[in-house]
């Protein structure tokens, strides 16, 4: 972790903001808690990415969240032109004084430079090869960023750097660590499939029981069985028998794959608890 925020530091000193991406679907577990300590006073605009997976009603709370609390921020989708159209116009706002400041100084204007940080499987790739047009990054789970990297253009007005900075999320709490693992940010052989899978299923029959009636063609009277006799309901319609290892494996690659719809595991409304 040591190295990783040196490395980090390092590069920050040739950019002008930083663009840290979070995961919409957990706006506080997906930030590393030591990141307002190494960005300090750079300049940074929040992306709540995978914008299209989350919740709509908690992305705009959480933007408002972001926004209140001093944040310059955009929801957005990586893989799309229309969304990542967004970031320049938005990093020229948050640097709008500086901007200012060299024009009045008599400085040609020149392209913004960025780096792209973050949590492993938060969408830093994606982004970059997104603004980039092709295929540039691929970045692995490791932390910090590698030497001798080079600068991505994207149009006249943006500049990034091609390797983004990996820092390691905080999971100490038991239930950041399960959130973490059902989207895939940490490896979930750290867990037990089925706690994993249990986890799930409480968290969605609690906020989108809907959703899990859809997919899995559940009555009402399943939908309030105990978690486990649920999971014993699910595996048997699916065929598995008495399976739930199996079962369990389906319902999170069904959750990663967006076969729930829409949701966002860490709730606002939960903030102030
Ligand atoms: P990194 O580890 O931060 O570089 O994350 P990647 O760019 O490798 O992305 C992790 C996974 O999330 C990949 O399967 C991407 O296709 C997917 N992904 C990234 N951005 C988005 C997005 O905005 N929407 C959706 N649906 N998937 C995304």
């Amino acid at each position: 972790m040591a190295k990783a925020r040196r490395e980090v530091s390092e590069k920050l000193k040739f950019v002008d903001i930083v663009f840290e991406l979070i995961d919409a679907r957990l706006p506080l577990s997906s930030r590393n808690p030591m990141l307002d300590q190494i960005v300090q006073q750079k300049p940074r605009l929040i992306l709540l990415n995978k914008a299209d997976l989350a919740d709509p009603i908690q992305t705009n709370l959480w933007v408002n969240y972001f926004r209140e609390q001093g944040h310059a921020v955009l929801a957005l989708t990586a893989k799309e032109d229309k969304s990542v159209k967004q970031i320049v116009p938005a990093s020229k706002k948050v640097l709008a004084e500086k901007i200012a400041r060299d024009k009045e100084r008599g400085l040609k204007p020149r392209a913004i430079r960025a780096m792209v940080l973050g949590i492993p499987n938060v969408g830093k790739s994606t982004l970059l090869n997104h603004l980039a047009g092709k295929k540039v990054a691929s970045t692995g789970n490791r932390p910090g960023v590698t030497k001798g990297q080079q600068w991505l253009r994207f149009g006249s007005q943006l500049e990034l750097l091609d390797t983004p900075g990996i820092l390691w999320p905080k999971f100490e709490d038991p239930e950041v660590g399960k959130k973490l693992a059902l989207t895939g940010a940490i490896k979930d052989d750290l867990l037990h499939l089925d706690d994993l899978a249990l986890y799930q299923l409480s968290f969605f029959s609690r906020f989108y029981p809907e959703q899990l009636k859809e997919r899995y063609k559940l009555t009402d009277d399943e939908l309030f069985l105990e978690l486990p006799e649920l999971l014993m309901v699910i595996t048997k319609k699916r065929g598995f028998k008495d399976d739930y290892e199996r079962a369990s494996e389906m319902l999170i690659l069904e959750l990663r794959q967006g076969r729930l719809g829409r949701f966002t595991l860490d709730r606002f409304e939960e903030l102030s608890e």
